[in-house]
């Protein structure tokens, strides 16, 4: 008597898209980087989609090898049954049950299980024959390495081998692991398709990936509310520049929200957090590729203007002045803001960043004492 059916060893491996199961929330800065768009649940259908390709080719190409043993064994109608809804139907249950889940990569994970004991059925059913089972058994430890590693791999072996046995004894043992040309022919598109696409689908996650690596790595130097870089990067960002002596000829502007505390009080922090985006935006939009902007404290932000002359940084630093003065704000309409910045000019005898932002602040605070919503110059 002889029975098999195709395989589902080739459960899909699971691309793990980090930002699938663990939450990482990219949208929030989206605004600044536009790549991190993509929401969550955008993120987790893209991921199932892939799965389930990678399911359905898997699936089909173990079907030929496995209707071939099948044919040659005489199997009866349950078992071509069995085949064909494990082949052609459990693809697209196994995407669905994913689509639905709360927690895609682990359902997905919980899928690849079912298709470790299934192909573990498969090689039993299929007598044993040599070639198709060594390879259903390769490449399902191939797909679960790839999704789940070593951990994955012993779960879906262990289960993969009891229903194995389970399975030989209810078939009643027949062993026969002879394989012929037509079955050896059938293996080989399995043997060779399935890998290729598998690295296919490796090294775009490793694409993704390190993609993702380097938006993160943006995302965490950068201010989520004024899109400029938050403070330590912001300093050793320029202390880079100094030490590549670019910025030899620079200016830095000093800049800091009037009576924003007054603001706060009476417009409430929402407000006062669309201000903060505001002025983020106004110095954004007056940047120059080598400058280098940060949000230096709450309501303080440093500029650094890299080729710029005393005369053409005062110019950037009135466009910025004068754009936030007559700026609107949607969550407090009667809310109007100005802003006090301090210019110091880069000396060579300086050591570090923090004596030229000494300069810009003594600058700013006259530009405080003598009225605010002004620049001044350092002597
Ligand atoms: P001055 O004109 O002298 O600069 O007065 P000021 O009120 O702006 O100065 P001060 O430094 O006393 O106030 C800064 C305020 O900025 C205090 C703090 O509550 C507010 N602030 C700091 N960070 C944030 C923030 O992220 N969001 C909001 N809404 N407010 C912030
Ligand atoms: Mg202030």
């Amino acid at each position: 008597m002889s029975k098999a059916a195709p395989g589902s060893w080739m459960a899909p491996f699971l691309l793990h898209d980090p930002c699938v199961n663990q939450g990482v929330h990219c949208s929030m800065s989206s605004e600044f980087f536009p790549a991190a768009a993509l929401t969550r649940e955008e993120r987790a259908l893209r991921f199932v989609k892939r799965a389930h390709g990678i399911r359905m080719l898997g699936l089909a190409l173990g079907a030929v090898v496995v209707g071939t043993v099948l044919l040659r064994n005489d199997a009866p109608a349950p078992v071509w049954v069995l085949m064909v809804v494990h082949g052609f139907v459990w693809p697209h249950v196994a995407r669905l049950l994913s689509g639905r889940s709360a927690e895609p990569a682990k359902t997905e994970q919980r899928n690849m299980l079912v298709d470790a004991a299934m192909s573990g059925v498969w090689v039993a059913l299929m007598q044993f024959n040599l070639l198709p089972s060594v390879a259903l058994v390769a490449m399902l430890g191939m797909d679960l390495i790839a999704v789940g590693g070593y951990r994955l791999l012993a779960r879906g072996m262990a289960l993969q081998a009891t229903a194995c046995a389970v399975a030989a004894v209810a078939d009643g043992f027949n062993f026969a692991p002879r394989t012929g040309l037509p079955e050896m022919l059938a293996t080989l598109p399995l043997l060779t398709m399935f890998p290729i696409v598998l690295s296919v689908s490796m090294h775009r996650l490793s694409r993704q990936v390190q993609q993702q690596n380097h938006l993160l790595l943006q995302l965490s130097s950068v201010d989520s509310l004024s899109g400029l870089l938050n403070r330590s990067h912001w300093e050793n960002a320029v202390n880079a520049a100094l030490s590549r002596h670019c910025c030899d000829v620079a200016v830095m502007l000093l800049v800091d929200i009037d009576q924003f505390k007054r603001a706060n009080d009476q417009h409430g922090h929402t407000a006062g957090d669309e201000v903060i985006r505001k002025v983020g935006k106004v110095i954004r939009a007056s940047l120059r590729d080598g400058d280098l902007a940060g949000r230096y404290g709450g309501d303080e932000f440093c500029v650094v203007l890299c080729g710029a002359d005393m005369h053409a940084a005062a110019t950037v630093a009135e466009r910025i002045r004068s754009s936030v003065a007559c700026s609107l704000f949607e969550r407090a309409p009667g809310l109007r803001c100005t802003l006090s910045i301090g210019l110091a000019r880069h000396h060579t005898a300086m050591r570090d960043t923090r004596e030229w932002v000494k300069d810009a602040d003594a600058a700013l605070y006259r530009a405080k004492l003598s009225g605010r919503n002004r620049f001044v110059l350092a002597n």
